[in-house]
């Protein structure tokens, strides 16, 4: 089925590859056939204000924010001088890393999930009536309602970080399954948060296949099923409307002559698919997706290339890497449903250059984020660089607007890591240095 696709062969060779979506149509072409659109997106930004002083009173880091979770868009030039210092246009980061209550990218969507089930669980038994605010979800008594409920989630970590956390502060019962790739500090957190965590022996896939079986003999249990959920494709695409905000404040265009380069770790799609949605209802033509897959573990470039979603053990891998948040070896179906028309194409990335980049951005920038976070920063330099980057650009048209780009790397985690961790990370990168 793949043998004569010559991208199938580089991964298989874990070669690190920059490859062209054949299949991406222009924004409104690609949206106009999607089950979600504009509308989808707004709802799920007023329910997340509506949700706020809810979420400023269970945490009262978000008290600055008045309950909304958002992260910063920060320019890193001392990183760009070190990592790509003759690209042309401007690296900025957004800086999900340091998002918080879960420190990672799935505080948007795995949040957005848990709270859209409280709610809707507290209007069917009838302890949440129309017009009334989101605190009513503190009380005792939709507390005890919460209490006899379960809501489970398979993870590699940091999906398990978001709903376990959550879930816990409402009161629910919280299980997280987790694959054998999660760091042993994510389980010990969540403990510590009276969460349930089962260990598996076995990869992500397995961990929420587990979940989800056991979740379905319990009436009273709810699973966040990272796979296949509408909830996180649209919490997660609520960024998008929030960063253009945040770039009109900063006086940074994206227009025809500012095309907008956004470079996203990829694990299921579910979050760089959402996000890659919003911006593309956001900025249309002008915005360009690529996502970053470990070599290991391709999964979302093996369903777009051959269109079949097959598990990357096909090709012989084994996901075998330090990027735990990306260790998935099938790719959701629903998400690559979503997105196949609007990703411009994705990238691999060897475990060596998630150190080597983690800790150059702690050497120029003092900011710190974990393995997964890190594989986007190779992006610009690969889409100016290889022959099948300056193709698109060639393509695009974009070739002589490269001047006046923003390259914006999304960093998706790495605010809870503890110090000992981080320091395992820069000897990882001294070793390959
Ligand atoms: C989960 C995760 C991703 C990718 O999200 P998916 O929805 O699995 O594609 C990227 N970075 C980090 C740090 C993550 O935890």
């Amino acid at each position: 089925m793949t043998a004569d696709i010559p991208e199938i062969k580089a991964l298989k060779d874990r070669k690190p590859i920059f490859w062209i979506n054949p299949t991406l149509h222009s924004a409104a072409d690609a949206l106009a056939g999607l089950p979600l659109g504009q509308d989808d997106m707004s709802a799920a930004e007023r329910r997340l204000a509506w949700f706020a002083p809810l979420l400023a009173a269970l945490f009262p880091e978000l008290g600055k924010t008045g309950g909304i979770i958002e992260s910063a868009v920060v320019p890193v030039p001392a990183m760009q001088a070190a990592l790509a210092p003759n690209l042309p246009g401007r690296i900025w980061i957004k800086a999900d890393h340091d998002l918080p209550v879960s420190g990672s990218v799935k505080a948007r969507g795995g949040i957005y999930e848990v709270l859209l089930f409280a709610e809707n669980l507290a209007r069917e038994k009838g302890l949440l009536a129309s017009g009334e605010d989101a605190s009513r979800l503190a009380d005792d008594e939709v507390r005890n309602l919460f209490g006899k409920y379960t809501v489970a989630v398979g993870s590699t970590g940091n999906l398990g970080l978001s709903i376990g956390t959550m879930a816990a502060a409402l009161g629910f019962k919280a299980v997280v399954h987790m694959s054998a790739d999660a760091k042993d500090w994510k389980k010990h957190r969540l403990r510590n948060r009276g969460v349930t965590v089962v260990e598996h022996d076995a990869d992500y896939g397995r961990a929420v296949q587990a979940g989800r079986l056991e979740a379905a003999k319990d009436p009273n249990a709810y699973f966040v099923d990272d796979e296949n959920s509408e909830a996180l494709f649209l919490g997660y695409s609520v960024a998008a409307r929030r960063l253009q905000i945040q770039f009109r404040d900063l006086g940074v265009a994206v227009d025809r002559d500012h095309p907008l380069f956004v470079y996203l770790p990829c694990g299921v799609g579910g979050a760089p698919g959402g996000i890659a949605f919003g911006l593309k209802q956001v900025f249309g033509d002008r915005v360009h997706c690529f996502f970053a897959e470990p070599v290991q573990a391709p999964c979302m470039l093996l369903a777009l290339a051959t269109g079949a979603i097959a598990p990357v053990a096909d090709l012989g891998l084994t996901l075998t890497t330090e990027a735990d948040g990306l260790a998935v070896g099938r790719a959701s179906e629903r998400v690559v449903g979503l997105i196949r028309n609007l990703v411009s194409g994705i990238f691999t990335v060897p475990d060596t250059d998630l150190f080597c980049h983690l800790g150059m951005l702690f050497n120029q920038e003092a900011i710190r984020i974990e393995s997964s976070a890190a594989a986007g920063f190779g992006g610009p330099a690969r889409l100016i660089q290889t022959s099948s980057g300056r193709d698109y650009l060639e393509k695009q048209r974009l070739t002589d607007r490269l001047d006046g780009a923003t390259h914006l790397i999304w960093s998706t985690g790495g605010r809870l890591v503890p110090a000992d961790e981080f320091n395992g990370f820069l000897r990882r990168r001294d070793a390959s240095a």
